[in-house]
């Protein structure tokens, strides 16, 4: 009975850890903080008190890549 437990809660510390490293990958942002590579990281484009350490912003647009020619 004390093992299942333990290997249930291994299960679920490992299913957790599993779900982080997927939201972390597939969050917005190349960066630590959006506003970092954000087209709007300027104090005349954006008011928002968060810049320019937001985490979380649904103003967020990325900078266009530049294309090579
Ligand atoms: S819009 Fe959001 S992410 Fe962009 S600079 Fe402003 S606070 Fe940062």
């Amino acid at each position: 009975m004390g093992l299942e437990l333990i290997i249930l809660d291994v299960l679920i510390v490992l299913t957790a850890i599993t779900l982080s490293l997927v939201y972390l990958n597939h969050s917005r942002g190349s960066r630590a903080f959006l506003c970092e590579d954000c087209r709007f990281n300027t104090a005349e484009l954006c008011l928002k008190t968060e810049r320019p350490m937001a985490i979380d912003c649904t103003s967020y647009r990325p900078v266009p890549e530049q294309k090579s020619q």
